[in-house]
């Protein structure tokens, strides 16, 4: 991409999306735009397809989406499957008509058969059936992924997928009945230290493991893959290390602050054992993370105490 490129970053005001935004400001990219959804709602076809005729974008980051955790999935599966399908649809198509030359297209883990072996390897795909309860959302990622190939096949464009491992980062969700295991911890283990408590309660077992990749590297391997990759087939980033989320907890108590105990809820779910990506590809072509859990943890510690209004 070069410094005067025309870029559309869909979905700028999410985890991703703003952390790309945070990457390609960063990096001296003159010509990036966004939109909030109350300016441009991406579920309506003709208002996407003006705004892209005016526009003429090289280059689309694909991050908006419907997104949310195991209860919001439960709850609405309507609209998630219905929103993202619609969403990604709108934007995939107006860039072919515009003649975008490159989109990145956000995937996520959960397209993963439930049962495939760890860790993930791209070629599992398809290989077996999903977890239910985000089933509707992969699906709509699934169709996300095939219809950028298919559009490669058919139209000759240049549409990748990435598929990220568990994110976190500045503007995650910290709300204790939507987030995932990361921001509630984060949360937790703060409040108990102004509160003076003398433990917190981690959900579970503590015994799973699962991978946490900072927002801001997965940023960092969208701009790199943009620029050097091109395959259609799918691309997973991660760091290619896990933790039990007990060693989680202890890390977080630390970089909080906190040194009361730590005590389990086993009447609440482990879920799936574990969850971690095989990176190799991507370490093939030359990217690694650099985030370490420590420093990350920290600096959205840092995000959460300035932003703690904003994300609660
Ligand atoms: P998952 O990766 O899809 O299973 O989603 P989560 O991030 O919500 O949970 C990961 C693991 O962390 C599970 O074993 C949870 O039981 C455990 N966990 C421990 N404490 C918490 C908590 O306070 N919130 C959440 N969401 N998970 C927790």
């Amino acid at each position: 991409m070069d410094k005067f490129a025309n870029i559309f970053v869909a979905g700028h005001r999410g985890l991703v999306g703003s952390a790309i935004l945070r990457a390609l400001t960063r990096e001296g990219f003159r010509k990036v735009v966004c939109r909030t959804s109350a300016e441009l709602d991406l579920r309506e076809t003709a208002d996407v397809r003006r705004f892209f005729e005016e526009r003429r974008f090289d280059y689309v980051f694909l991050a908006a989406a419907k997104v949310g955790g195991i209860v919001a999935n439960n709850d609405y599966p309507a609209d998630f499957i219905r929103d993202n399908l619609m969403i990604q649809t709108n934007v995939i198509e107006a860039s072919r008509r515009t003649g975008v030359g490159k989109l990145l297209f956000l995937g996520s883990t959960c397209i993963y058969p439930k049962l495939a072996p760890q860790p993930l390897r791209e070629s599992y795909l398809l290989t077996g059936a999903l977890e239910p309860t985000n089933e509707p959302y992969a699906i709509a990622k699934i169709a996300g992924i095939k219809m950028c190939q298919s559009y490669n096949r058919q139209y000759g464009t240049n549409y990748i997928s990435v598929m990220p491992t568990n994110l976190y980062g500045p503007h995650d969700n910290f709300d204790f009945a939507q987030s995932h295991v990361l921001p509630a911890l984060i949360r937790k283990f703060h409040e108990a230290k102004l509160q003076d408590s003398p433990y917190v309660t981690v959900w579970g077992t503590g015994t799973p493991r699962r991978e946490f990749l900072h927002a801001d590297d997965l940023a960092d391997a969208c701009l790199f893959l943009m620029d050097r990759y091109d395959a259609g087939d799918i691309i997973n980033v991660g760091t290619g290390e896990d933790l039990p989320i007990s060693e989680l907890a202890s890390r977080v108590a630390s970089v909080v602050g906190y040194r009361g105990d730590i005590r389990y809820d086993t009447q609440k779910p482990d879920g799936t054992p574990r969850k971690l990506v095989d990176v190799s590809k991507l370490t093939a072509l030359g990217w690694t993370a650099r985030t370490g859990l420590d420093d990350g943890l920290r600096r959205t510690y840092e995000w959460y105490l300035q932003n703690s209004a904003e994300a609660s």
